[in-house]
């Protein structure tokens, strides 16, 4: 029997780094894939649909979450965000792994399904840290960026559900981070319970 693929799912507050750390750390693991979310945000410059989100509209939103398209979805901000579930169940049983980087929110619906995914929140080194990354990302107005600075205090909170903690210094170091943890949690007894079985039977 294949090997189910791990779910791990990152979230932490806008600004965090968790963007930057996903994609360096999938560049390094091209066997691992990204789960692209559907968003009713309208694109920022520079985002391509299919690659950053799938751009979608209110209506066509609703759509999706009456047909269960959805693994989770939620409200973020003033915009809707939902994981594609088809995708991410196909990818796990090919034996891939799967990035989700999602709120909070969503992070905690799936847990509550998929208690045995990997779940990883990123902090900044210090909350002074997190608004100057804020706003020399330069994609939000004024409000925007107050808001999200103002969620991060509540999301810090959620902390305590989430499996691991990276703090993220440099990219580098927060990317070694993940590798390390994501290759402990491969070698849990209770994620190589066929190979331990196979062994035994070899006795
Ligand atoms: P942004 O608009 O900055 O791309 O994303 C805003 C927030 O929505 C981020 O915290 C991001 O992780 C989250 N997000 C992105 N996709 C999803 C999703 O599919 N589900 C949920 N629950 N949150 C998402």
């Amino acid at each position: 029997m294949k090997k189910k693929g791990l779910l791990i799912v990152i979230s932490g507050p806008s600004g965090a780094g968790k963007g930057t750390i996903c994609k360096e750390w999938l560049k390094r693991h091209p066997e691992a894939v990204l789960s692209v979310s559907a968003t009713t945000r309208p694109p920022r410059p520079m985002e391509i649909e299919g690659v950053n989100y799938f751009f979608k509209s209110r209506e066509e939103f609703k759509k999706m979450i009456e047909n269960n398209d959805f693994l989770e979805y939620a409200k973020v901000y003033d915009n809707y965000y939902g994981t594609p579930r088809k995708y991410v169940q196909q990818k796990l049983l090919e034996g891939r792994d799967v990035i989700l980087e999602i709120d909070i929110q969503g992070a905690l619906k799936v847990k509550d399904r998929f208690d045995e995914g990997v779940f990883i929140f990123i902090v900044p080194p210090t909350m002074e840290e997190l608004r100057r990354r804020i706003v020399k990302r330069g994609t939000e107005n004024p409000d925007i960026i107050l808001q999200r600075f103002k969620s991060a205090f509540e999301e810090i909170n959620f902390i305590k559900r989430y499996n691991y903690v990276v703090v993220n210094d440099t990219i580098e170091e927060s990317v070694c981070k993940m590798e390390a943890i994501i290759l402990a949690e491969k070698c849990r007894v209770d994620r190589n319970t066929h190979l331990i079985m196979q062994l035994q039977g070899e006795i």
